[in-house]
């Protein structure tokens, strides 16, 4: 089984300042962390002077986005190899952000889900339901579709350094926060879907992190469930008090 990986996404918040001070306190209090992971994605502005600060500290950097080409006239884009180059080791694909306000499908999740792993950073691919999909019973469909078609053409031996981020759109912001118990059902849906293209064996080394409205007093009923490997983490990220309490639940 996966370590537990608590990842923080900062999404259009903190000014440079602001992202250093708070990676200087996470590297001081959590500095190698021997039982657990621990990622920050934090704004692009950000991200090389806190890959200064994070470097050695077993804590690991990720980016929010990034665009699937290596380089050219992409005016306004950033690419994988740039990204490792300042030192980040994940990134996040297919937020229901990019989703949903930048009209991201499942194509474009998967050729960056592909270009991430050829380039050696290890994407953190989300999938989740709407609120209209989730009563309207398309659930299990939606998310069968996502995976199949966002990680169309992996390989098995690349599945492992892919991370999946079970995130509820209604859970996202919301305050509203899937009961241990629909997250546990949705999590097994997804390692058996994973186990279905990729064998048993992957899924069960397939780390699969639950996202919407994660809070210091919900984490450790979620962390229990057997088929939750951490958590993606919103809102409560950008206070250092309770993302330590996430941290240490
Ligand atoms: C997210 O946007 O990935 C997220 C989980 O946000 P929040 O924790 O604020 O719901």
């Amino acid at each position: 089984m996966t370590k537990p990986l608590i990842a923080a996404n900062w999404k259009m918040n903190m000014t440079t300042g602001e992202s250093v001070t708070f990676a200087k306190r996470l590297a001081e209090e959590f500095a190698r962390l021997e039982d657990r992971d621990v990622i920050i994605a934090p704004p692009f502005t950000a991200l090389y002077p806190v890959a200064e600060i994070l470097r050695n500290s077993g804590i690991h950097l990720a980016a929010q986005n990034f665009h699937w080409e290596k380089g050219g006239a992409y005016t306004g884009e950033i690419s994988a190899p740039m990204l490792c180059d300042i030192g980040c080791r994940y990134v996040l694909v297919g937020h229901s952000e990019r989703r949903i306000l930048f009209g991201e499908r499942n194509e474009e999740v998967n050729k960056k889900a592909a270009t991430a792993l050829a380039a050696g950073l290890k994407p953190i691919v989300c999938i989740g339901e709407t609120l209209g999909e989730r009563e309207s019973g398309r659930t299990f469909d939606i998310l069968a579709r996502q995976i199949k078609e966002g990680l169309n053409n992996i390989s098995p031996d690349d599945i492992e350094s892919v991370t999946l981020a079970y995130e509820p759109v209604w859970a996202i912001g919301t305050g509203k926060t899937a009961t241990t118990e629909q997250a546990e059902e949705v999590h097994r849906f997804i390692r058996e879907e994973i186990g279905g293209i990729f064998g048993k064996a992957k899924a069960g080394e397939t780390a699969i992190i639950y996202g919407g409205s994660v809070k210091p007093d919900n984490i450790a009923g979620l962390m229990d469930q057997p088929d939750i490997n951490g958590a993606l983490v919103g809102g409560a990220s950008l206070d250092f008090e309770s993302f330590a309490k996430i941290i240490k639940y």
